[in-house]
């Protein structure tokens, strides 16, 4: 479509939670709003569908909402009920599911007996490396628990994911991943943990309509092909900063991936239930690592949290690999040349006064979803001056 002389107040590249739901605090405060998305859809990443077989996935990899804050709750709650989950994760590896994250049933795994709190204390005492400041995920890792959950769960999985060993890798890639000596096998520590109860998608559709006419929702068209031809006071840029300077510095260097859906009819799942121990599922919980076989790192059963009522059911295998310029960017590099590079556009964009950068491809920056709704809410806030 050619779009020619529109006129609005504030022009936001990317329909995702950054882009929508700053659009809907400025249409909430009077203004218009257009909302470009180069992608057939709304929600960016975050976007939800149902497949072929009627099954609900999340095409760009399993999106667990959670928070801590009970003011972005409150707020996403205007357009959405929720659902909620307990997202559990097993590992497989030496041909047997683990429980994950380590915990006291994963140490009983290790020692083949029932075993107390104490004894699982004592042995990751012996167990782990003495580093007073870990300075790689390597280290923070053999700090924490030693070398054998290192190897059995964590090695791995990270040389897969980032094509890196952990030496080379941020403290914060894996120092995030709990370990408790108790039986609590949550994989998530936020205190709400829910998703959408019709999902993403009816939250976005709901989102948009609250906003009536001041906001204009443009699906399939590039910034770059409006960017001239919209008149208004300020853009809002939510795609990757490096494109928008037409990569002027070189391009941010990003990890990608590859998904694979393979659904299975309820006759096959019979087949499945003595492995997943679950009668309609595929697999014994929501997400299953694997660390050490296999080219994937993770298959997920989404239907484990939606509760969806279907006989069959759809996993989706997760293949990390390189990215190439013109793909989807999934997660920044977390690395110190990456971070210098994006310091070089975040320099030259503070001197634009025309564009405001946000969202994780406008700060390269991997955030959760409640972080980059509350990254959209300040900037409204900026902007309009009024809170929430
Ligand atoms: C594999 C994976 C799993 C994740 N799992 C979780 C999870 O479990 N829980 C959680 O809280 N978070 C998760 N996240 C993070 C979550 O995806 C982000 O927090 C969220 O999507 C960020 O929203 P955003 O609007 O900043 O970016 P996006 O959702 O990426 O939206 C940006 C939009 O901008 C559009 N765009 C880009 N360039 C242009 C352009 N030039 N013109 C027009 N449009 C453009 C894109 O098409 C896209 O729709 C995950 C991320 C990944 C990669």
């Amino acid at each position: 479509m050619k779009i020619r002389n529109l006129k609005t107040d504030y022009l936001i590249a990317g329909a995702g939670f950054a882009g929508l739901v700053l659009a809907e605090r400025l249409c909430a405060a009077g203004f218009h709003c257009i909302v470009v998305d180069k992608r057939s859809h709304t929600g960016g990443n975050s976007h939800d569908t149902y497949d072929a077989h009627g099954v609900l996935i999340h095409p760009y990899g399993p999106h667990y909402f959670r928070t801590d804050a009970p003011a972005i709750l409150e707020y996403l709650s205007r357009f959405t009920d929720w659902l909620p989950c307990t997202y559990r994760v097993q590992s497989w590896t030496n041909g047997r599911y683990w429980s994950f994250p380590v915990n006291l049933k994963t140490f009983e795994q290790i020692v083949g007996h029932k075993a107390s709190e104490a004894e699982f204390i004592k042995w990751l005492e012996q167990e782990r490396i003495a580093i007073d400041t870990p300075q790689n995920s390597e280290e923070v890792i053999l700090s924490q628990m030693g070398p054998t959950l290192y190897e059995l769960f964590f090695k791995g999985y990270t040389r897969k994911q980032w094509k890196r060993d952990p030496k080379d890798l941020d403290v914060s890639v894996c120092g995030r991943i709990p370990i408790r000596t108790t039986y609590n096998d949550a994989y998530l520590k936020e205190k709400f943990q829910c998703l959408p109860k019709n999902g993403y998608h009816a939250l976005f559709a709901n989102l948009i309509e609250s906003c009536g006419d001041k906001l204009q929702v443009i699906l399939n068209t590039d910034y770059t092909e409006v960017k001239d031809t919209v008149e208004r006071k300020h853009t809002f840029f939510t795609g990757p900063i490096d494109a928008y300077y037409g990569y002027c510095f070189g391009a941010l260097p990003y990890r990608s991936l590859r998904f694979e859906q393979e659904h299975y009819k309820e006759e096959q799942l019979l087949e499945r239930a003595t492995i997943s121990g679950k009668q309609g599922f595929w697999q014994p919980e929501l997400q299953v690592n694997y660390p050490n076989d296999y080219e994937f790192t993770r298959i997920v059963e989404l239907k484990h949290i939606t509760g969806q009522n279907h006989t069959g059911s759809t996993i989706v295998r997760e293949y990390p690999r390189d990215w190439q310029m013109g793909e989807d960017p999934y997660y920044p590099i977390p690395s110190d040349e990456s971070k210098a590079l994006y310091k070089r556009y975040k320099n030259l964009s503070e001197k634009d006064t025309d564009v405001t950068f946000l969202g994780r491809l406008g700060t390269y920056r991997y955030y959760n979803m409640d972080q980059v709704v509350t990254q959209a809410l300040n900037t409204a806030e900026t902007v309009t001056g009024k809170p929430l």
